[in-house]
């Protein structure tokens, strides 16, 4: 899950998904939520997603050696047999193995279309490292196991069953519904996302778009949220630099490249980017106080009212999520210099990673660094040119039917909007005018995420139970009824 337009090794958070989302909840305690998964009986529908899963998880999708076009193509075939006409259900690919499927099931065209979206890459996963094959789709003691099978193959496959689903009914939209499933939202040069919307733009234009993102989450045992990602902070990363003339090592001056980078990177460690929260982390904050209770609750309603106080802001930035959400953030990730070891530095370099507000300005950041290493000779310059995201609005029309469907099928459990702190491909769609929803109805453990690690997993129940909320989200977001 995410990125900022730069190969994804570089982007040492993302963790997409799962984990920015149920770190959302780290602070929750019990809620009175529903007790726990219980193994819905196989329906004929939940039948085909599964056989669908399979399909995807069998199929290696990985960067490396694997085969987006090849798992575009079986979707393809499937969405086809199901009776979509061939004009509405394509493979685009910018280069062999980076397939995007785009299909498109319509509607009587009452409003703009809605996108759906997954990736079908993964994140590489070596056998000698699994207690399994990661490539081979597995269900064992309560869970499904393989790469993707969390991140984000499941909601792919929901996807594709639901829309099957809509065309064996009959269901007739109000607005086109377009699945969109991705390469390279993991890794690779080939962005999915960004190709589609560079070339292909009509095809997947929409008045706004579901992605991964968002999902539920337990502790102890508890449903205790269901997270809407509406937000994402921004990557910017900077290049600070000291050039000195060197010389021999054994005869040292009191001007040293190291020694400077050095005492400018411990002043930078000191500083804190001011408190500042926008419409998501607010209600972020707010939703979150009003089901926890004690000392983090009175913070965090003391940190949303106005004036903001500051001392909660101190209480609670002692949770490293919770000061990612508050404030923009920069941290030294690298660091090299000199060039041998019996020579004084010409060069030392250090990469400062921050990951911004959504509506910083990289110009500012980079002004605020300088100040604060106050030092003109440590130069400062941008990695990359930052990709924008600007935060879809939480608008009712959106909020509405995700918390009337929750409340009926997990009553008690709030829905929680949260802003990534990491990066997704929602973040070109957004840029792009697309306001994007981060939104799934799998509940999982907060204390077992897996995605992008060993032995990834899902628990059955929990796929099933999202393969018929997104089915019934689609529908609330596509009809009058559903939108009662
Ligand atoms: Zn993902």
């Amino acid at each position: 899950m995410y990125r900022a337009g730069r190969p994804a090794a570089k982007d040492g958070y993302r963790i997409a998904l799962p984990m920015p989302l149920r770190r959302a909840f780290l602070g929750l305690l019990l809620l009175p939520g529903a007790a726990l998964l219980a193994q819905p009986a196989p329906s004929p529908e939940n039948r085909l997603a599964r056989e669908v899963f399979e399909e995807l998880i069998n199929i290696n999708t990985t960067d490396s050696v694997g085969d987006n076009t090849a798992a575009a193509e079986a979707m393809a075939k499937r969405l086809r047999a199901a009776g979509l006409p061939a004009e509405d259900v394509q493979v685009l690919a910018p280069r062999a193995r980076k397939g995007n499927l785009v299909a498109r099931l319509r509607g009587s065209g009452a409003r703009r279309p809605l996108l759906l979206l997954a990736h079908l890459d993964v994140v590489e996963a070596r056998r000698e490292d699994w207690s399994m094959d990661p490539f081979v789709f597995r269900e064992e003691g309560g869970f499904f196991y393989g790469r993707g099978t969390s991140d984000d193959k499941a909601m792919a496959a929901q996807l594709v069953a639901s829309l099957i689903r809509f065309k064996q009914e009959g269901y007739r939209p109000d607005r086109d519904l377009i699945l969109a499933l991705t390469a390279d939202e993991e890794g690779g040069d080939s962005n999915g996302v960004a190709f589609l919307l560079d070339k292909h733009r009509a095809l997947i234009d929409a008045e706004m778009g579901l992605n991964e993102g968002g999902g539920g989450g337990i502790r102890n045992g508890r449903r205790i949220g269901l997270s809407v990602q509406a937000s994402e902070k921004v990557f910017q990363s900077f290049r600070l630099e000291v050039k000195n003339p060197g010389g021999h090592s054994s005869l040292p001056v009191p001007e040293n490249a190291i020694y400077r980078l050095a005492a400018g990177l411990t002043r930078l460690s000191g500083h804190k980017f001011p408190v500042r929260l926008n419409e998501v982390t607010r209600a972020f904050f707010t939703r979150t106080a009003g089901a926890l209770g004690g000392p983090e609750a009175a913070a965090m309603k003391r940190l949303v009212a106005e004036p903001p106080d500051l001392e909660a802001a101190a209480l609670l930035s002692q949770q490293p999520y919770f000061n990612s959400l508050m404030r923009t953030t920069c941290v030294a990730t690298q660091l090299t210099g000199g060039h041998a070891e019996n020579a004084l530095p010409q060069m030392a370099r250090a990469i400062v990673n921050c990951r911004m507000l959504p509506d910083e300005s990289p110009a500012a950041v980079q002004k605020a660094i300088v100040d604060v290493l106050a030092d003109p000779q440590i130069e400062v310059s941008p990695v990359a040119p930052a990709k924008p995201s600007p935060p879809s609005p939480l608008t009712p029309a959106v909020l509405g039917p995700i918390e009337r469907l929750t409340e009926s099928m997990w009553p008690g459990v709030p829905v929680v909007p949260v802003m990534s702190t990491g990066a997704t491909d929602s973040l070109y769609l957004r840029a792009a005018g697309i306001p994007v929803y981060g939104v799934d109805g799998m509940f999982v453990d907060m204390d077992d995420v897996r995605a992008h690690g060993r032995d990834e997993r899902l628990p059955v129940a929990s796929f099933y139970e999202g393969h018929e909320y997104l089915y019934r989200l689609v529908k609330a977001l596509s009809s009058r009824e559903g939108a009662r």
